[in-house]
């Protein structure tokens, strides 16, 4: 069985996880590495140490669907408001500045929950403080350095952290040239890398949205 790592377990990494669930035919080993404590990445919701029901979004407070989202993507938003996860934001906000057809939804449960669904719908292994540094191909295969503890192999490895935080990883991957070079500012895009020269495959993603 093949083994997929996804890195960071923020909206891209639990996504994508879950997407790779649902739409392979093949049975896939996934695994998913991120160098925090928990899940969420920039849309993470933290708990009061006094109150661990009162909670703040830290980073996305809001998902917002465009016409055009609405068109490309509505069963994703259908699968997250069937369970809960998503509610239609009501309570107007000052200073907000709505589109024709857009609609503005919020996570009641914190925002880190649209993160949570995707990670257990994916059936992934989940390692939390593994802080991958360095990523070389041997044998045919991704080796995978991290911060502690010994490096380990994939058949594909997934990069779903900002841009620049790729560029500082070291290692064969540095050797992206097919892409051309990139700067920090394309941090939001996608941007897809595919070692053509070997059956291996190296993928880095970005979510982009518009907020
Ligand atoms: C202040 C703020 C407000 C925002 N408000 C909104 C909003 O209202 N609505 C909206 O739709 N969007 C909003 N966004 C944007 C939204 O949060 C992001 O588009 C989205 O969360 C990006 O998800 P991601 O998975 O691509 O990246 P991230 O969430 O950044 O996930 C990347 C993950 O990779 C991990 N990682 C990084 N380097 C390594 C490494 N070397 N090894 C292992 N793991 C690593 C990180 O810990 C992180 O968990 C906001 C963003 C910010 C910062």
């Amino acid at each position: 069985m093949a083994r997929v790592l996804i890195v960071g377990a923020g909206l891209t990494g639990s996504l994508c996880a879950a997407l790779l669930k649902k739409e392979t035919a093949r049975p896939l080993h996934l695994v998913v590495w991120d160098k925090a404590g928990d899940s969420g990445g920039r849309m993470t919701t933290a708990n009061s140490p006094h109150n661990p029901q009162s909670t703040v979004d830290l980073g996305a407070q809001y998902i917002t669907r465009t016409p055009h989202y609405a068109k490309k993507h509505q069963s994703f938003y259908d699968e997250l408001l069937v369970h809960g996860i998503l509610k239609p934001l009501t309570s107007p906000i000052e200073g907000m500045v709505m589109k024709e057809g857009d609609c503005n939804f919020v996570a009641p449960q914190g925002i880190s929950s649209i993160i949570k669904h995707y990670l257990k719908e994916s059936g992934a292994d989940i390692y939390f403080r593994q802080c991958v540094t360095q990523i070389n191909l041997r044998n045919g295969k991704w080796e995978v350095f991290k911060e502690t503890a010994s490096p380990e192999q994939f058949d594909i490895v997934v990069l779903t952290m900002p841009i620049p935080q790729i560029l500082h990883l070291q290692g064969d991957i540095t050797n992206r040239s097919s892409t051309g070079p990139m700067s920090s500012s394309e941090a939001s895009l996608t941007a897809p890398f595919f070692r053509e020269s070997t059956s291996e495959t190296f993928i880095a993603l970005g979510f982009y949205n518009t907020y």
